[in-house]
């Protein structure tokens, strides 16, 4: 049983509508959604996908799937396409929208356009909801997330550039809806970060943040500073030497 199910849009021989010249809708997602995974795990929340490889599933099975995990609560995740800019969240005609806002919300404070948060009915039937994975989808709370147009310029080159930052806005904006404590991903340190570990560890440097701004390519540092340390380094090497 997990808390969460993640669902990437389309997959196999469709490759979804948000696909332009730099991705298919269908890998987007799946990284998108892989790298929600993952982070969920991080987290300590239980989750499940309802695909982890470019697999052709029917509407019929992704909604089994969804409804077999278990979950509470299922994230399918979109690109849009049709002539629009920026992020929307779709949720239930049952459903109070609050979270569909949340990680809306999330995403625009990540740096994307936010567009729209939306219900939609069937129009042959208005007790019904549009969308399959809302309409299909038993007691889980779905909530659709696009995160942008594929056949936009600006909404390309944002999620070509921070497609990791809005997937994560989801993982932060889900953690508070749930009341589940959320931290931020652990970057890992650069070599120059750990080297300066060392050497803040064995007294030669107290300064790190000058060595990080400015021992990096295109910048200068001081010769005089990068005496002391060496001479610095030098004589604690000698004193392990001893
Ligand atoms: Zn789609």
């Amino acid at each position: 049983m997990s808390t969460i199910i993640i669902d990437p849009g389309h997959g196999g021989a469709d490759p979804g509508g948000g696909t332009n010249q730099y991705w298919k809708e269908k890998d987007l997602v799946l990284q998108i959604s892989q790298y929600q995974e993952r982070r969920f795990k991080e987290l300590g929340i239980s989750v499940s996908l309802t695909r982890a490889t470019d697999i052709t599933l029917t509407s019929g099975q992704r909604t089994n799937l969804v409804k077999a995990s278990g979950a509470k609560y299922c994230i399918s995740n979109h690109i849009n396409a049709g002539g629009g800019e920026g992020a929307e969240t779709i949720y239930s005609i049952y459903g109070d929208g609050k979270l569909a806002n949340g990680i809306l919300d999330a995403i625009a404070a990540a740096g994307q356009k936010k567009r729209r948060v939306f219900t939609r009915t069937l129009p042959s039937n208005p007790s019904k909801d549009y969308y399959f994975m809302h309409r299909e989808t038993g007691n889980v709370q779905t909530v659709i997330v696009e995160y942008g147009f594929a056949d936009n310029a600006n909404d390309t080159q944002r999620l070509l550039e921070h497609w990791q930052e809005y997937a994560e806005a989801v993982v932060k904006a889900f953690c508070q809806h749930i009341g589940h404590p959320y931290k931020a991903p652990q970057k890992e340190k650069t070599a120059l970060e750990k080297a300066l570990d060392v050497f803040i560890q064995e007294g030669i440097t107290t300064t790190p943040d000058y060595w990080l701004q400015n021992a990096v390519p295109g910048e200068v540092v001081k010769g005089e500073y990068a005496a002391i340390m060496i001479e610095k380094a030098a004589a604690r090497i000698n004193q392990l030497r001893k």
